[in-house]
């Protein structure tokens, strides 16, 4: 499934660094367990249990991953989160493809930008150029502090009210 956001072109699969001081600032990271697997098990219902960048289905969506969305925005340091998109965890290595390096080195970093490059039908120095691109957001974005905007969470919550037991 593709998706646009504004002014982002429609891409299967893209690069996502999340700034610095941000690391551990996530919606998973807050909400109690069962509320994030309540938001979990509707984004794998509405994904048919599918990674949407690169369409693996995994019955029961067991080792599938929510991954939450932000756009940030550089005048009011803002990040913002715009929803969540489930990835299997090939997807969601090249999504945060700096962890990548850290944990498998160049080697891992060159698996991620091929399969980045394929997915989004691009050649590889256009992966690159897209991955060199975000690192650079990556290093401005972390040098200064980030507010948080969770409200996209608080009205899925309003359209998705938890059902009551009665
Ligand atoms: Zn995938």
């Amino acid at each position: 499934m593709t998706r646009t956001d504004g002014d982002e072109p429609a891409l299967r699969l893209r690069v996502e660094l999340v700034p610095r001081p941000l690391w551990g600032r996530n919606l998973r990271a807050v909400l109690p367990r069962s509320d994030w697997q309540r938001l979990r098990r509707w984004a794998l219902d509405r994904a048919g249990e599918r990674c949407e960048p690169c369409g693996l289905t995994v019955a029961g969506g067991r080792y599938l991953i929510c991954h939450e969305r932000w756009t940030y925005d550089h005048a009011t340091r803002t990040q913002t989160l715009i929803g969540v998109e489930i990835h299997c965890g090939d997807c969601d290595l090249v999504t945060h493809v700096g962890r990548a390096g850290v944990v498998g080195g160049p080697l891992l970093v060159g698996q991620a930008l091929r399969r980045l490059a394929e997915l989004n039908g691009w050649t590889p120095a256009e992966a690159l150029f897209h991955y060199r691109a975000a690192r650079t957001e990556w290093q401005e974005r972390s040098q200064h502090p980030w507010q948080q905007d969770l409200t996209w969470y608080d009205r899925w919550v309003a359209a998705h009210p938890p059902r009551r037991l009665s």
